[in-house]
């Protein structure tokens, strides 16, 4: 047991949703002395059954953890679990240390990281890469936003749920990469089905396009990894009916996040607001749920 593991011995998880729920197991599993917290009891019971000690409010999770970690649904539920009268920055002992995993407005984390630093806590952004399987697997890639020094404190327990820990600069800054890197996908995704599309509507065979795209400069990882068309691929969400994955209704709040962080300092972002515009399009007819890669759906139909 390294030293940096025990001076972070004592975890508490807030938040225990589709992501946070296997992310906390795997930190229980890792040996940690865990405290979690969810609005659900439910979603608190499973972690309880593998070892967890169970908390009935933020207060209880927080008082006596070395490290706070929360993986919420929005920008609206960081603000209230991390700023509200009995939040965690009320509640959290001396001198913990504070990582968010949501991801949320990137303004709104500043705002976060900074009240904490006021406090005398210090604070990470830590969003994530690599959906529930990657939860499961602790493969996440987390991207992170705040100082060095205290990403190197708490590396080693972010190791314990995914494989790459990413430095993206200083506090806000691991949201700005994660939606920088999810609007390109959505685009990508949107390109990539609209290129299949009209070539399949030429009479091409999606699978010879496809392997002529994948050998030619219009490659990428919508193409080559998660193809959307249905019948190029196996093993992938439009192999199964775009059932699992990555829900659209995720890639549309990521996109508004992007448009976000766009307007604020002025950006151009005139494709990833036609994305995410397209996105909402997709989910008003129901596809909220579905993987994003079910935007073809959309593409083929409005062809007809
Ligand atoms: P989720 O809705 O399944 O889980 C969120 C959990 O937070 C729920 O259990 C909810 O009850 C709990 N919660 C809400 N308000 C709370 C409060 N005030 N106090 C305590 N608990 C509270 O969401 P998720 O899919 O686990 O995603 C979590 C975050 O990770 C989101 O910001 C999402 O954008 C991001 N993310 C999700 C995926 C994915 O594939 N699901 C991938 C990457 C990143």
């Amino acid at each position: 047991m390294t030293t940096e593991k025990k001076q972070l011995q004592n975890i508490a998880f807030i938040g225990l949703g589709n992501m946070g729920s296997p992310m906390a197991l795997n930190l229980q599993k890792a040996g940690y002395n865990l405290t979690v917290f969810d609005v659900v009891p439910e979603a608190v019971k499973v972690l309880v059954a593998a070892g967890a000690r169970g908390a009935a409010s933020i207060a209880e999770a927080v008082a006596a953890a070395d490290l706070v970690m929360t993986m919420l649904p929005a920008t609206q539920h960081s603000k209230q679990v991390y700023l509200s009268e009995d939040g965690v920055l009320a509640a959290a002992k001396k001198g913990a240390t504070l990582v968010d995993s949501s991801t949320i407005n990137a303004d709104t984390a500043r705002e976060i990281a900074a009240e904490a630093t006021a406090k005398g806590f210090e604070m990470l952004d830590a969003p994530v890469s690599g959906g529930v399987a990657g939860a499961q697997a602790a493969s996440l890639t987390f991207i992170v936003g705040g100082s060095v020094r205290t990403l190197a404190r708490v590396q080693p327990v972010l190791e314990k749920m995914g494989k790459n820990v990413m430095h993206a600069g200083g506090p806000g800054a691991g949201q700005i990469a994660k939606i920088c890197n999810n609007m390109l996908l959505g685009i990508l995704m949107i390109g990539t089905s609209e290129a299949l599309n009209l070539g399949v509507a030429n009479g091409l065979d999606p699978k010879v396009l496809s392997s002529i795209i994948a050998k030619s400069s219009g490659r990428n990882w919508a193409l080559e990894i998660y193809n959307p068309m249905p019948g190029v691929m196996e093993n992938v969400p439009s192999a199964r009916g775009y059932i699992g994955g990555f829900g659209s209704q995720l890639m549309a709040k990521d996109l508004g996040l992007a448009q976000e962080a766009a307007q604020a300092v002025h950006a151009a972002t005139p494709l990833g607001a036609a994305a995410w515009q397209l996105y909402q399009k997709h989910i008003d007819a129901g596809n909220g749920k579905l993987d994003f890669s079910s935007i073809f759906k959309l593409v083929s139909t409005d062809s007809k």
